[in-house]
């Protein structure tokens, strides 16, 4: 298997894994979708809430602010020794204590989460400018908020990313007798591509193939060349299953190359355990 990173910033990548199935860059998509690691805010006590949100939607908003998450030391709660389940082990606090001096409404943003925990400040919001609410002149707003760790299959509000997708290789087998097929047909092929795949070179009136890789599987060319009844094998679109091409986007809690690591480490972590497994039961049986 061979694994080629395309392009990557912070927010996204795009991985191309050659000589690999689809069962193993699914599986690698359900690790990054459901048990990476992050931050999340999970309980708000909240003493004065003149804004114009009720208690449960801001609760509800200030979960789902990405908090960094690329370098994680609490504990899960699942696992702290704590009676409680909030001792500084496993939880970081954030609070906000805002009055409104100003004569005109003012915005609450992720920025007025200020830590007051040890380590809360390496876990600040990723953005400063999430709106959470608005807060007319002479009220006030004022709340604690414990983070803690979890996982995307606690709750979707841990998943580290926004999207994860990927698309098999597209192979494109075009026949050499469509050159000479008319000219109004060739034309009609080049304009039915909406990725522009197909080129009709001026000088030699044959059609060249450039890019095949933004081809979505629409069929629009197949379907051209079944309109004037052209052989099937004139031209076909086939997925190649062993070549994918995935692409990840985080939400900004943890670079998007660094939650594609942390994935295969766990899928490596997995398999290892599935091959000791099934040692032990072939152990067993002789
Ligand atoms: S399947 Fe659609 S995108 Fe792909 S080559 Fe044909 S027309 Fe273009
Ligand atoms: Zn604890």
């Amino acid at each position: 298997m061979k694994l080629l990173v395309l392009a990557y910033t912070n927010e996204e990548c795009t991985i191309r894994i050659e000589d690999t199935n689809p069962a193993f860059v699914n599986s690698l998509r359900r690790i990054i979708i459901a048990e990476i690691e992050t931050v999340a805010v999970e309980l708000v006590e909240i003493t004065v809430n003149d804004s114009p949100i009720c208690d449960e939607m801001l609760a509800h908003r200030i979960g789902l602010i990405p908090l960094v998450s690329s370098n994680i030391h609490l504990v899960s709660p699942s696992e702290c020794t704590c009676a409680s389940g909030q001792c500084s082990q496993c939880t970081v606090t954030f609070e906000i204590n805002y009055t409104n001096t100003e004569l005109t409404p003012q915005s609450i943003y992720s920025k007025h989460l200020q830590p007051v925990s040890d380590f809360a400040h390496q876990y600040k919001p990723c953005f400063d400018d999430i709106l959470i609410t608005k807060i007319n002149p002479n009220s006030s707003l004022k709340l604690k908020a414990y983070a803690q760790k979890g996982t995307g299959s606690d709750h979707t509000k841990f998943n580290a990313t926004c999207a994860v997708e990927y698309h098999f290789e597209p192979v494109i087998l075009l026949d050499e007798t469509i050159d000479q097929q008319p000219l109004h047909i060739k034309q009609e092929l080049v304009h039915s591509c909406p990725q522009s795949i197909f080129k009709l070179n001026e000088q030699t009136q044959c059609i060249d193939i450039e890019d095949t890789d933004k081809c979505n599987y629409c069929h629009s060319c197949e379907r051209l060349c079944r309109k004037y009844k052209l052989p099937d094998d004139i031209l076909q679109v086939k997925p190649d299953e062993s070549i994918i091409t995935i692409k990840i986007e985080s939400i900004g809690s943890i670079p998007a190359l660094q939650i594609l690591h942390q994935a295969l480490n766990k899928l490596m972590y997995k398999s290892q355990i599935l091959l000791a497994q099934n040692q032990l039961n072939d152990l067993m049986i002789l």
